[in-house]
This record gives C-alpha cells, sequence and structure tokens, in this order.
C-alpha cells in the first residue's frame, strides 16, 4: 500500500493496517424507502474521508449508522475491525446490549450541522461533561483537559461564556471540544458548517484542519469542496443510497467520470 507524503510537517501519522470504517454491501430502509441501496466503502485509519452529495442521498443517515444510531438491514459494517452492533463468537454473531454499544461509541465523536450544545452549561462545563459523567473523570482533572481543548480551538477566553454568549462558529468549536473530550478513534462531522454564517465558517474549517493534521481520523459531509479537496484523502459522491463515484478529492472534484457526479458539482463548485 502506497504511503502519500503528508501535506505539511509530516504531523500526521498513518496506521493504515486496519480499516477505521469498513462498509460491505450496506442497506438501511426506513419503511418501504430504501435509503442505502448497498454502500461499499472503506476509511483507512489516519485519513480524511469526505463524503458529498445531494440532500437525501443518505449521507447522514451512513454516518448515524456508523455511530450506532440506527441499525442496518443488510450488509456488513465494521468500525475500527468490529462488527457494528453486534459480538462475534465463532461464526456465531450476537446483538450487542445497550450498554456494550454505549462503551463502543464513546470512540466515536460526532459533530452535527447544528451544535446542541447544553444552554444552561457554560464552554469548559460543556466540554467536561462527559468526561465527567460518562467516564468517571474527576472533575479538576476534567476541567483541565477542557480548559486545554478550548485553547486549542481558539476558545481559552471564551471558557466561561454561555453558548447564547457565543457565535455560531464559536458554538461549534465548543461542539468539536466536547467531542474530542472523549479521545475518540474517529470524528464523524455532518455538514459542520452548513448553518453558519459565511464568515465564521473558515475558523470552524480551521480547527478541522488542525485536527487533520494531527493524525484524527475523520468521516466529514460537506459541501466545502474548497476543504474536501485541500484536506481530504478521499471523497466519496453518494446519490440516491449508493456511491456513485469516489477517489483522490482532487480527482474527483477536477475530472469527474460520471454524469450525475459532472451535474452536481455544476450545482456547487
Ligand atoms: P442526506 O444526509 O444525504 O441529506 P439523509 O440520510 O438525511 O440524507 O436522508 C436520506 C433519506 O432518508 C431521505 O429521503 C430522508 O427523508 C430519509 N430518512 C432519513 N431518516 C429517516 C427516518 N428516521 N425515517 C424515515 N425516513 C428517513
Ligand atoms: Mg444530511
Amino acid at each position: 500500500m502506497s504511503e502519500k507524503p503528508s501535506k505539511t510537517d509530516g504531523a500526521r501519522v498513518r496506521d493504515s493496517s486496519v480499516p477505521m470504517v469498513k462498509a460491505e454491501g450496506v442497506h438501511k430502509s426506513f419503511g418501504s424507502v430504501e435509503v442505502l441501496q448497498g454502500i461499499d466503502l472503506e476509511v483507512k485509519t489516519g485519513e480524511v474521508f469526505c463524503l458529498i452529495g445531494p440532500s437525501g442521498s443518505g449521507k447522514s443517515t451512513f454516518l448515524r449508522c456508523i455511530n450506532h444510531l440506527e441499525k442496518i438491514n443488510a450488509g456488513r459494517l465494521y468500525v475500527d475491525g468490529d462488527l457494528v452492533g453486534y459480538r462475534q463468537k465463532g461464526d456465531k454473531l450476537y446483538e450487542l446490549k445497550d450498554s456494550e454499544v454505549a462503551l463502543k461509541r464513546r470512540n466515536i465523536g460526532m459533530v452535527f450541522q447544528r451544535f446542541n450544545l447544553f444552554p444552561h452549561m457554560t464552554a469548559v462545563e460543556n466540554v467536561m461533561e462527559a468526561p465527567v459523567q460518562v467516564k468517571g473523570v474527576s472533575k479538576a482533572q476534567a476541567k483541565e483537559r477542557a480548559t486545554q481543548l478550548l485553547e486549542r480551538v481558539g476558545l481559552g477566553d471564551k471558557a466561561r461564556n454561555y453558548p447564547s454568549q457565543l457565535s455560531g462558529g464559536q458554538q461549534q468549536r465548543v461542539a468539536i471540544a466536547r467531542a474530542l473530550a472523549m479521545d475518540p478513534k474517529l470524528m464523524l462531522f455532518d455538514e459542520p458548517t452548513s448553518a453558519l454564517d459565511p464568515e465564521l465558517v473558515g475558523d470552524v474549517l480551521d480547527v478541522m484542519r488542525d485536527l487533520a493534521e494531527s493524525g484524527m481520523t475523520m468521516v466529514v459531509v460537506t459541501h466545502e469542496m474548497g476543504f474536501a479537496r485541500e484536506v481530504g484523502d478521499s471523497l466519496v459522491f453518494m446519490d440516491g443510497g449508493v456511491v456513485v463515484e469516489s477517489g483522490n478529492p482532487r480527482d474527483v472534484l477536477t475530472d469527474p467520470q460520471h454524469e450525475r457526479t459532472k451535474a452536481f458539482l455544476s450545482k456547487v463548485l
């Protein structure tokens, strides 16, 4: 397997031995509507994997399947080598209990279009919450780490602000810090900048770029084609619940091979 040289200073560490996500013929239906119609893809450990496609193509549903929020109807989905939702013993599969699912989900951070911060908690309290409540970390330790994470996302001076006292972009950066506080192996971003005023998008993308440079494995659903081109290692174009085209972001974005990809890109680029 050939390794692409790192884009900046070699800070990115890659271990592509086990894919972080592997989907084989993943199907998901809601009632009679088949939203995912056989998704095959692989997200390598350490890579930034961008997912693009028109509204309704199944991108959010796919992220939710990775994060145990939806159950797939057919196919196989693995995260970090483990089958999502099941435990394998010999050749038998056992459904995971809720407590086991909760343990798996700790390894996955998710950032949504809407930031969903707790409104009655300050920025630093939002970031501390899960480590204290879920992992049993001491408040002092959690606060120290949360403060560092807020500094990392450029909000060291906003730790005591409530969400209502922060801009959308700042709230989204708190949401990223909050996800990172659980030390995830994988970060899922579902259109993290789509709800932001244009002038606030850049700061959030900078934080994501930084995270990518640190070696975090990221699956990013986005309409920010500049980000996909510059930061992405792989790009998939989905439409109608299938992967239409995939490859190196620069190749797909500058020289799409399929009509549907061309039509979509002509609208967003
Ligand atoms: P995207 O994120 O690409 O815009 P989604 O994954 O949100 O697409 O949605 C894909 C399709 O699945 C849409 O037609 C949507 O209405 C449908 N869908 C998503 N979630 C549900 C649900 N919980 N129940 C019924 N239909 C759903
Ligand atoms: Mg969506």
